[in-house]
């Protein structure tokens, strides 16, 4: 017997589909290139995280900013259909990414988040830009004191870094 809602059903569908979504890709290519090795979708590890760099400690996780409902940005707004149901579902969906870091921070992970907004600047996404300035932000990170950062397009900025520093001029 088939018990999904239709709603919970395109849910996972695409979990499975984000398993390989092209911003993990770019990431992932730029690392190599750059010459960092790293472990993909580590089951052991709380939340299965995208991308494992054992060598530094760092986990960078790419999130898609609909499903893992990022705050202020234009891409994650709630469905007006039965918008009760998905607030709560991305609601949970929050909630699970914030225990995620904690338990993660508490094992002395660092942990990188990678919003795909950074992504989806349309005609002016420089690829070989943002992935280049994703790199030195990683470089950067991995020798600071900082245990978690995060990525994502603000406005002006392509890029933006509460915790360290905006790549505004690397860009
Ligand atoms: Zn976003």
């Amino acid at each position: 017997m088939d018990r999904l809602t239709p709603e919970k059903r395109s849910w996972n569908m695409s979990r499975i589909k984000s398993k390989d979504t092209t911003p993990e890709r770019i990431v992932r290519s730029f690392l190599h290139r750059n010459g960092f090795r790293f472990r993909l979708h580590v089951k052991d590890l709380p939340g299965k995280p995208d991308i494992v760099l054992p060598k530094y400690k760092l986990i960078i996780d790419i999130r898609g900013c609909f499903w893992h409902a990022h705050s202020n940005c234009k891409y994650a707004k709630i469905p007006t259909t039965n918008s009760e149901w998905w607030e709560n579902k991305l609601k949970q969906n929050q909630k699970r990414d914030e225990q995620n870091i904690k338990a993660l921070l508490n094992e002395s992970w660092k942990v990188l988040v990678i919003w795909d907004c950074l992504f989806k600047k349309g005609k002016s996404c420089n690829i070989s830009r943002v992935g280049q300035g994703i790199v030195n932000n990683v470089k950067f990170f991995v020798n600071s004191q900082d245990v978690y950062q995060e990525i994502y397009f603000e406005e002006q900025l392509i890029y933006s870094n509460p915790s360290s520093m905006t790549m505004k001029e690397e860009l």
